[in-house]
């Protein structure tokens, strides 16, 4: 699972906040009852000087048994008390004790050195905001594709039907080593949308996505080129590109050209294929433009190992345009 360390050390932060918060507010309550009561302020302070002299016994060694017991049966005095002077304020032991969001790690994030449900799914959710925040993903579901579009056009409408199911099946039966696959068509004929719709399904199901323009790409890998690292994104861009679950270049061929950059585009597809993690790619190019402006390697890569999706009919978009006026 890759969500990146900005998103990691993000979520890291929010939990420890929220394990700071629920400490202070346990630290208020008990000052609040030690006011109203403070003699049980004192039967605290002796139950952990006992506490430490039992430690102090154990430390000892040799035949401490008849002083342990004896600090135990204090102990054991000691906790009744504190207890009785709660009974008597209303209190229960657990109502002074911090109210952490998640009971499993007390808000640390991990139980016996895993890393906690409750860190996992608080990333997930961050990963799905910040790809929210980029992109239209609420609005590019599967259920809001609309196949109206294509209808005037049969043989449109068969393929774009047959698509759409496809992509569906491919979000619902993800892995981490399903296959990648190419998305190509014209402009304005649903190929975002039916990405981001998988990138929400294949997120909420706790995988890490990655998703963004080639252009986007494009300037991340050259600003790392020339080092000059973004303070918003401290993990650099290539590794992210290679450690996400599922990676998602939209609008291949948009970006401006550059020998670095179709370098580092052809070894982020090619590392991803040989460590058989998949890729899904949208662009408008057919194989032999991808050939000339990358290379042929880098085309027949694609052409040999993606899934190939062709997307027709007529844009979307214009359309939508035309049926607003
Ligand atoms: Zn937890």
């Amino acid at each position: 699972m890759g969500y990146g360390k900005k998103i990691y050390e993000e979520a890291r932060a929010q939990l420890e906040a929220s394990r700071r918060q629920a400490e202070a507010q346990a630290a208020a309550r008990a000052q609040e009852f030690y006011a109203q009561c403070p003699p049980a302020q004192e039967v605290k302070e002796q139950m952990g000087s006992n506490a430490a002299k039992a430690a102090k016994a154990v430390l000892r060694g040799g035949d401490a048994r008849a002083e342990m017991e004896k600090l135990r049966d204090k102990g054991l005095a000691l906790q009744a008390e504190y207890e009785r002077l709660l009974r008597q304020h209303g209190l229960a032991p657990a109502d002074l004790l911090p109210r952490y969001a998640c009971s499993r790690c007390k808000d640390t994030g991990f139980v016996d050195g895993l890393m906690c449900s409750c860190l996992k799914h608080l990333q997930r959710s961050m990963a799905y905001e910040s790809l929210s925040m980029n992109a239209p993903l609420e609005k590019s579901t599967f259920d809001t594709f609309s196949l109206d579009y294509y209808a005037s056009d049969p043989q449109a409408l068969r393929q774009m039907e047959n698509i759409l199911k496809a992509c569906r099946q491919y979000a619902a039966r993800f892995r981490p080593d399903s296959s990648s696959l190419l998305f190509k068509g014209a402009t304005g004929l649903g190929k975002t949308h039916l990405s981001l719709a998988i990138a929400g399904e294949v997120i909420a199901k706790g995988y890490g996505v990655l998703y963004g323009s080639a252009q986007t790409f494009a300037v991340a890998l050259e600003r790392q080129r020339f080092d000059q690292p973004d303070p918003d994104s401290p993990t650099d861009a290539n590794s992210q590109l290679m450690a996400c679950d599922l990676l998602i270049l939209d609008d291949l061929g948009t970006e401006f050209p550059s020998q670095y950059v179709n370098a580092a585009l052809y070894h982020v597809v090619n590392s991803r294929l040989l460590s058989g993690k998949p890729t899904i790619i949208s662009t408008n190019l057919s194989m032999k433009e991808l050939e000339d402006r990358y290379s042929e390697r880098f085309a027949s890569r694609i052409a040999g190992f993606y899934g190939k999706m062709e997307f027709i009919g007529q844009d979307v978009r214009i359309q939508r345009r035309m049926q607003k006026k």
